[in-house]
């Protein structure tokens, strides 16, 4: 039974979806800047080799001593690998190319799944107050992204708006089906967001179709329109919410974050 007279504690949602160039790290950047925007607190945990979400948060490669390598590896203390990042109410766990080797170097390791379960889920969390907690997936369904599967609450599933979209989701609905036998029981799916979508495109409107029909209630009102201002804002080191707020991407990232909260106080009440 759960306690109100104490704080809910962050909800940890994980990125995920093995294919690559979906829009994961889009969304856990763009998602987590919406959430700022309604005044929540979040921490993005850059969990993808290729450190795009540190880039695209502007944490530049002489500020990555301290990532989520340390974190998982060698069990560095939380405030050596929590950064602030330049928008206030936003904080990043980094990554960097070491992570690429976790898997290798964690096989002995018989917590090896739960080394972010256990840093994320240890009470020194509850003096940062985060209200989310978002971690960016890298494209496969390796030792990291169990891990993120088992450290989270729910998993938000970018789907690109283009033909086989929903083919690969199955494998990864099997993963978080053993995900919840083996660690993580409570593991939800927080909803599938199309991205990339392309409303004067009939693909982009079958898939939509097809998702709605397949997966119900679980995919989110709100689509992401492919908006060339998204593409940009990383290489300014920014979300598309801070590179042009007006922008139909920033729009739509704003939509998306007021569904996930209203899910949150529904499944509160
Ligand atoms: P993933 O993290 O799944 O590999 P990314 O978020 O990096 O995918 O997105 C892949 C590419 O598509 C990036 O170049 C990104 O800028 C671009 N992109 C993502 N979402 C959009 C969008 N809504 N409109 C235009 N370009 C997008
Ligand atoms: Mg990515």
């Amino acid at each position: 039974m759960s306690d109100l007279s104490r704080p809910a504690g962050p909800k940890i949602i994980a990125v995920a979806n093995q294919k690559g160039g979906v829009g994961k790290t889009t969304t856990a950047i763009n998602l987590a800047a919406a959430l700022v925007e309604l005044r929540l607190r979040v921490l993005v945990v850059d969990l993808d080799p290729q450190g795009n979400a540190s880039t695209g948060l502007g944490i530049e490669n002489d500020e990555r001593s301290f990532t989520t390598y340390e974190l998982l590896v060698d069990d560095a203390p939380l405030e050596e690998v929590i950064q602030e990042t330049e928008i206030e109410g936003l904080s990043i766990i980094a990554a960097t190319v070491d992570l690429s080797s976790a898997d290798i170097e964690l096989i002995s390791n018989e917590k090896r799944s739960f080394l972010l379960h256990d840093a994320l889920r240890q009470t020194a969390m509850d003096a940062y107050r985060w209200d989310y907690i978002l971690i960016d997936c890298p494209p496969s369904l390796n030792l990291l992204t169990v891990n993120a599967m088992v450290a989270a609450h729910s998993v938000l599933v970018p789907l690109q708006s283009e033909f086989f979209a929903l083919e690969g989701l199955s494998q990864l609905m099997l993963t978080i089906r053993e995900v919840r036998q083996t660690a993580n029981p409570d593991l939800r799916i927080e909803g599938v967001v199309l991205t990339m979508f392309d409303r004067r495109n009939n693909l982009s409107q079958q898939v939509e179709q097809d998702a709605r029909d397949n997966l119900g209630d679980l995919v989110f009102e709100t689509v992401i329109p492919r908006n060339v201002r998204v593409s940009e804002a990383p290489s300014f080191a920014l979300p598309v919410l801070s590179y042009d707020p007006a922008s139909q991407g920033a729009r739509a990232y704003r939509s998306l974050a007021r569904e996930v909260v209203d899910k949150h106080k529904q499944a509160a009440a």
